[in-house]
């Protein structure tokens, strides 16, 4: 058989899988259209490196960056079915990490998206919620320092699963 043939054969067969693993992600995750350039999940690790700013001294690893004509756009995936309107400390995590592709990229992604198993939500990068994070990180670097902090839920689920759990005299169970 020709080389050339073979070539091109062993070429499309790849480009068909890596096609076909985009779409399976894209079908499974509800991505924005556009090219999947980051992922932190399982086998599709093209990039390892979590996103960081030295001017907000900040780090973190969303789930998926997608680029899309409207700019880089981060989607977190949570497990668990979707609550009537996305939890405010997902909705905080996803804003950190359009502050990091801001930072990074010099371009404001518009939007981020926080999918759970059987809804992903929208959540639009507005300068309020901005405004929110900043003040809410500022708020977080500020009790890192204090003697005692009072719980910022009332959540048990949350205490179940911490760490701190056996520790802290706030914990709800
Ligand atoms: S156990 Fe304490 S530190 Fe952990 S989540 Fe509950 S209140 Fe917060």
């Amino acid at each position: 058989m020709d080389w050339l043939l073979i070539v091109a054969l062993i070429v499309g067969g790849v480009g068909l899988v890596l096609w076909l693993r985009a779409s399976k992600i894209r079908r499974e995750t509800a991505l924005p259209r556009g090219r999947v350039v980051y992922a932190d999940t399982g086998s599709w690790n093209r990039c390892t490196r979590p996103l960081f700013s030295d001017r907000y001294r900040l780090t973190g690893k969303p789930d998926y960056l997608v680029c899309t004509p409207e700019g880089l756009i981060p989607v977190e995936v949570k497990s668990g079915q979707a609550p009537v309107r996305p939890h405010q400390a997902h909705v905080l995590q996803l804003a950190a990490y359009c502050l990091l592709v801001e930072d990074q990229e010099t371009r404001r992604p518009p939007y981020g998206m926080i999918k759970y198993d059987d809804r992903a939500f929208e959540v639009d990068y507005t300068p309020a919620l901005r405004t929110e994070l900043l003040t809410t990180l500022g708020a977080m670097r500020r009790h890192l320092y204090a003697d005692d902090v009072n719980r910022s839920h009332h959540e048990p689920a949350r205490c179940q699963g911490c760490g701190y759990r056996e520790r802290c005299d706030r914990r709800l169970v």
